[in-house]
């Protein structure tokens, strides 16, 4: 008697094996799924069905699997067979060989539906390795070779299911139950919280956007991530589904999580960035700290032509004289040399070569149309100089003053009104009546290129957030730090 607690016996396993297109999934097309279905020790059903995948089956493919595009132009297309398979595999555990393969084909085609679909996933080949470290070699012919498993027709999705079935029965009568178990256990990462943690931590986290930290012995702060759930990312950093070795350290060192609410994205992303630049956590890879953020400021010369002049010093409330923000001057540079080559620009007013009398260099081989040296129209030059730098060119603020951003959870009731200026981020509060007695006036505010990026694109809707934007009064400039 097997006892009810065990996996085996309490959970259904679903044997899955697709045969496709080819072998990525974001383009690659399924052609046959294969599912043996398995509870407690009785298999319980199958389900096999050649696909449409709607695109050609390459002579190789069809070599390979013998599943040929005459087979498949009457079978069902995946959306016609989504509907019964997402019930079939509700609550299962997905196990294939090579699972990472199946599982992705299978989410890519549901998501080609707009279906988001997940389910627990075992390898068998990850079962192999884990239990028979002894053998080098995992894969089905080597199991097969190793195991004396019924040799059954290799690369149609059923005959592999047969054959990953009957290992997965070997080893756990091989194994004996707890052992194999264990494993089972192990691969499936159930959310194990680090020893360190009490155990039900996870139900004392929110589901709610913000920002959490994972602090360490002596309170060191270890690690600074933002979620729209802070509950289901901190799981997941338990579950292994990153087993990265930082996450494996973090997870040993980890012992106590704060956190703070918001109630929205942007709020929780601007958060983010101002906890790791503020408390330089263990763990976050540290953005290149811009310490030395150049830009480049176009100006005409005494003959009227534009220059380009490297500049360390932005005023935000002139960004739109600004062309591009660099990490280093040398990036800046870089940024220059592609323009005067794209655009044919003067090397010499663009500042790219040593100041020196007369011409530039790319004039005495023909190369510059003669800006330097009133060579070329200087209407006509400046008009080129500005169409070539119109892309790099900085967000001008588009509002009269301030903005209040409304962000606001329907689940938490939360509201955060975000106070934004020239793309800064000024303060927040949680109520509009507080906007009246904002003043952005002498407010300490540290420019940031990261924050400047990512308030840029959320306000500006490149990335499709709608979001409430309530205009304030002028009152006045912001003190800005630059970094
Ligand atoms: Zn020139």
């Amino acid at each position: 008697m097997v006892p009810k607690n065990h996996l085996t016996s309490s959970e259904i396993f679903a044997f899955l094996d697709l045969e496709t297109t080819g072998g990525n999934a974001s383009y690659d097309r399924i052609t046959e799924v294969g599912i043996r279905f398995w509870q407690d020790v009785e298999i319980i059903g199958e389900y096999q069905t050649l696909v449409n995948p709607e695109t050609r089956i390459s002579s190789f493919i069809e070599r390979l699997t013998g599943i040929t595009n005459a087979m498949v132009a009457d079978a069902p297309v995946f959306a016609g067979i989504a509907d019964v398979l997402r019930e079939k595999l509700d609550g299962v555990i997905f196990v294939a060989h090579n699972a990472r393969f199946d599982y992705s084909f299978i989410k890519s085609e549901f998501r080609r539906l707009g279906q988001a679909f997940s389910a627990p996933v075992l390898c068998t080949v990850k079962l192999s390795r884990y239990l028979y470290p002894e053998f080098p070699r995992h894969n089905m012919d080597a199991l097969i070779a190793r195991y004396g498993l019924a040799q059954v027709r290799r690369h149609r999705a059923m005959g592999d299911v047969s054959a990953m079935f009957e290992f997965f029965r070997y080893a756990m009568a091989d194994k004996g139950q707890e052992r194999f178990e264990e494993a089972l256990r192990f691969l499936l990462k159930r959310p194990s919280v680090p020893s360190h943690l009490p155990a039900d931590i996870l139900s004392d986290l929110p589901r709610c956007p913000g920002v959490y930290r994972f602090y360490g012995e002596k309170d060191v702060l270890l690690y600074v991530g933002k979620s729209t759930s802070i509950q289901q990312r901190v799981a997941s950093h338990f579950s292994g589904d990153h087993n990265t070795n930082k996450d494996v350290r973090i997870s040993e060192s980890l012992r106590r999580v704060e956190w703070t609410e918001t109630a929205g994205e942007l709020g929780a992303l601007l958060l983010e960035l101002k906890q790791i630049k503020g408390l330089s956590p263990l763990f976050n890879r540290r953005s290149r700290a811009a310490k030395t953020l150049v830009s480049i400021e176009l100006a005409a010369n005494r003959s009227g032509y534009l220059q380009a002049r490297l500049v360390r010093e932005i005023e935000p409330h002139r960004l739109g004289d600004y062309y591009g923000l660099f990490r280093s001057k040398k990036d800046a540079e870089r940024a220059l040399r592609g323009i005067a080559q794209k655009n044919d620009l003067c090397n010499k007013l663009l500042g790219l070569e040593p100041e020196r009398e007369g011409p530039c260099f790319q004039r005495t081989l023909g190369r510059c149309n003669g800006a330097c040296d009133g060579g070329e129209d200087v209407v006509r030059y400046n008009l080129r100089a500005q169409i070539g730098f119109h892309g790099l060119r900085l967000k001008t603020w588009p509002w009269q003053g301030p903005v209040g951003v409304v962000e606001r959870d329907q689940a938490t009731g939360r509201t955060d009104i975000l106070v934004i200026y020239n793309w800064l981020h000024i303060t927040t509060v949680h109520h509009e009546d507080e906007l009246h007695e904002i003043s952005v006036h002498g407010a300490r505010v540290t420019f940031d290129l990261d924050s400047y990026k990512l308030v840029v694109k959320a306000l500006m809707g490149q990335d499709g957030r709608q979001l409430t934007v309530i205009e304030l009064p002028g009152t006045g400039e912001p003190d800005v730090l630059m970094p």
